[in-house]
């Protein structure tokens, strides 16, 4: 527990609602949707404005109390989870929308605003965020800058990078620093925003996002693939993408997932389906047309067993439902779930998912595979038991092979979840010593006691 004094000067400096300290309040901002960590933080604090986070940071430097950012909680990392207790900083009552400027085409929020919020107000605009994590109906706008997020549309879009253009961040000393701007050009130094974008909360609090739009595309179609075979499938992806047509959303899904989506919300999809396409084309309605076709008939000649174009958005927006629904579907399955979200090069698809199979087939584990196929960047999602001590360290090894696969094939161990706590025994084989000692540099200016989110990204015992 923080001693009572300073217990008493965070609320003088949040106000008394926005301090929690009670055992049940501290429990729920233990975890996130990770099912294999958490740890007790020993106060929340939940600012309104970026004076009272600076006023937080400030307090908790000079006391050396570490400070956990978090926004909706939907980590798949760890990243939000208090592992060296102290305060969690949780962002969700900073969740207005400051400006939509529809005539530059960009929009300033603060960093608790949830994306579904977000998206609402953009379309009775007329306007378009792209990335889209499928925990849009709570993940926050400053968790995704944090974790530089991804989603179904970043096939076509970009991740959230692409879209980042300035930043009100608080500095561990509570120094208030903006950076890059509203132009959708900016070269004035080093690319700062792009620093703080992916940090995962350990470089700074963001408080404030100005974001590149777009205009919301004006017709859409969605096309679902079965298929006997998810290499069948993934050589199809690469034909789909080496033809010239990039559709707006590429998702894959193996025989599990598709049972399991049945199970739970019936779309009509065949269970004895080994592998399954869900993808959306985007643009004007002529665009659709033919980008529609051309890929139906890449994906008839690449071994499809059914190409199904739904009739209207309504049959289409219950397939990407069972999308979004896909990750609570498989947790669902299993006491604990291994989620994992590896990048390879787009041709190097098929075999990794080959050599994922073998994984799964080796230690007699199931991992049902989902993913943006599109990106390259797969979920395989290992099916464990962390009381079950021989299971869970079964999964381990398959999780460090999986790794160690992306990694022979050009690949990365995380496309958009980031490393947290979950990889952290893998960066050193993932990243150059020199470009993770660079890193721990940089943290070390920005950060030198060491509060913000401490204990993420690199191993603290000198290994990485
Ligand atoms: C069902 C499900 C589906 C998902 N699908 C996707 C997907 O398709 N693509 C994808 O990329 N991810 C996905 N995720 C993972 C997750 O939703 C994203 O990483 C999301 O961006 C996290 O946002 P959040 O607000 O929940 O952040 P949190 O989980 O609260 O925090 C994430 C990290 O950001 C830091 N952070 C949060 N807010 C701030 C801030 N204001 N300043 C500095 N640091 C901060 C935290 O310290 C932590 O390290 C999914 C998760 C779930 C549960």
């Amino acid at each position: 527990m923080l001693p009572s004094e300073t217990i008493t000067q965070l609320k003088r400096i949040i106000g008394k609602e926005g301090v929690l300290t009670t055992k049940e309040d501290l429990n729920a901002y233990s975890y996130d949707a990770t099912s294999v960590w958490t740890h007790m933080p020993e106060a929340v604090v939940l600012p309104t404005t970026t004076e009272q986070v600076a006023g937080v940071l400030k307090l908790a430097n000079e006391k050396m109390i570490p400070v956990t950012p978090r926004g909706g909680g939907t980590s798949l990392s760890g990243g939000p989870i208090p592992i060296k207790g102290g305060i969690v900083l949780c962002t969700t009552r900073m969740n207005k929308i400051l400006e939509i400027n529809k005539d530059n085409l960009s929009a300033t929020v603060e960093t608790g605003l949830v994306l579904q919020d977000f998206n609402n107000a953009l379309s009775k605009e007329g306007l378009f965020y792209p990335p889209d994590p499928q925990s849009f109906l709570s993940c926050t706008l400053g968790g995704m800058v944090a974790e530089n997020a991804g989603g179904p549309h970043c096939v076509k879009y970009g991740v959230t990078k692409q879209y980042v253009l300035g930043l009100k961040v608080v500095l561990a000393s509570g120094y208030v620093m903006k950076v890059g701007s509203k132009t959708v050009k900016n070269r004035t130094g080093y690319e700062l925003v792009s620093l703080f974008t992916g940090s995962e909360g350990t470089l700074g609090v963001i408080t404030e996002i100005t974001l590149r739009l777009l205009p919301l595309p004006p017709a859409r179609k969605t096309i679902v693939v079965i298929f006997d075979d998810m290499v069948v499938a993934a050589a199809a992806v690469t034909n789909i993408l080496s033809s010239g047509v990039i559709p707006a959303k590429l998702e894959i899904a193996d025989n599990f997932l598709i049972r399991r989506i049945e199970e739970i919300m019936p779309v009509g999809l065949p269970v004895e389906a080994k592998a399954l396409l869900l993808i959306q084309t985007d643009g004007s309605p002529a665009t659709v047309e033919a980008d529609s076709k051309q890929i139906s008939s890449i994906l008839k000649r690449s071994g499809a067993k059914e190409v199904r174009v739904a009739k209207d958005e309504a049959e289409a927006d219950g397939y990407w439902n069972s999308r979004k629904a896909a990750q609570a579907a498989i947790y669902s399955t299993a006491p604990s779930v291994m989620v994992e979200d590896v990048t390879v090069p787009r041709d190097k698809l098929v075999e990794f998912i080959q050599k994922i199979e073998e994984i799964s087939q080796k230690y007699g584990l199931v991992i049902p595979i989902l993913g943006h196929i599109g990106d390259g960047n797969l979920h395989p999602n290992i099916l464990t038991d962390i009381k079950d001590k021989e299971n869970f360290a079964k999964a381990k090894e398959a999780m460090a092979e999986i790794f160690d696969t992306a990694l022979t094939l050009g690949g990365v161990i995380s496309g958009e979840h980031g490393i947290g706590l979950d990889k952290k025994p893998f960066l050193k084989k993932a990243a150059d010593p020199l470009a993770i000692e660079i890193m721990k540099g940089i943290k070390r200016i920005l950060d030198p006691n060491n509060i913000l989110n401490p204990g993420k990204i690199w191993e603290e015992d000198g290994t990485t």
